[in-house]
């Protein structure tokens, strides 16, 4: 019989499409949040301010993450280093961010893809105004049943779900301190050499985003996750993601 994983059960379709997309940190060494969906930033931060982080520079940036994390990635920084491989951050909000910071870069995509869609005249400028004030959970759900049930998308080119441009505000990897974006992702040495120190891709599509678990990659499977592999840009890229019923 197949174990099941520690995943936290979901309270609404949006939580458990949040889980999905962005669940397999709840399998993590270090501290996974408490939830899966953060309503607001006083949460963000009891949570933020209960674990042990670390910060260093890595490249040009200065960032933070929980304490392990951070051990891992200088390690995986320095080995390859050795072997004449760069891995950088790549901008100043690669490691941890604030809630205000994961519903500014929501808002950003959810206003240019309101904006878009006028234009080309699939929704009004009306029902666009409506959406922009609700709150942003109801916000989440309205998007993405609109992507879902008429493929009205609002990732950064408009052709698939915001999802794979930005996370919901609140269900960010980095408001964990969990998740590392590299600036050197296309290079498959560098994945390899994150992979060998606990770091992985797993949120489909987001390229230069590797999260922290701290397991060796045949751990995975049986603690849940399973191997997605998606050719993007000529090249095939592999994620752990959640192997859910
Ligand atoms: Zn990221």
């Amino acid at each position: 019989m197949k174990l099941r994983p520690n995943f936290p059960s979901p309270s609404s379709p949006v939580e458990s499409r949040l889980l999905a997309e962005y669940g397999s940190m709840f399998i993590t060494k270090a501290a996974p949040p408490p939830k899966i969906l953060f309503r607001n930033e006083a949460e963000v931060l009891a949570f933020q301010e209960s674990l042990d982080t670390g910060q260093a520079r890595v490249g040009t940036y200065q960032i933070e993450l929980q304490y392990s994390a951070m051990l891992a990635l200088e390690t995986a920084v320095a080995l390859a280093a050795a072997n004449g491989i760069s891995i950088t951050a790549r901008s100043a909000d690669s490691g941890r961010r604030s809630f205000q910071d994961t519903l500014n870069l929501w808002l950003r995509n959810v206003g240019r893809g309101l904006d878009h869609w006028i234009e080309l005249g699939r929704i009004t400028a009306q029902g666009a105004q409506s959406i922009r004030e609700l709150d942003f959970i109801q916000q989440v759900g309205v998007i993405l049943d609109m992507e879902e049930s008429q493929g009205i998308y609002f990732s950064t080119y408009f052709d698939r779900s915001i999802l794979s441009s930005v996370a919901a505000p609140g269900a960010s990897q980095h408001l964990s301190l969990l998740a590392f974006d590299v600036a050197e992702y296309q290079d498959e040495k560098a994945e390899a050499v994150l992979s060998s120190h606990g770091w992985y891709r797993t949120v489909v599509s987001d390229l230069p985003h590797f999260t922290y678990l701290g397991h060796s990659e045949d751990a995975l499977p049986r603690l849940g996750l399973r191997l997605a592999v998606r050719k993007q840009n000529s090249r095939m890229y592999r994620f752990w993601i959640p192997d859910l019923i």
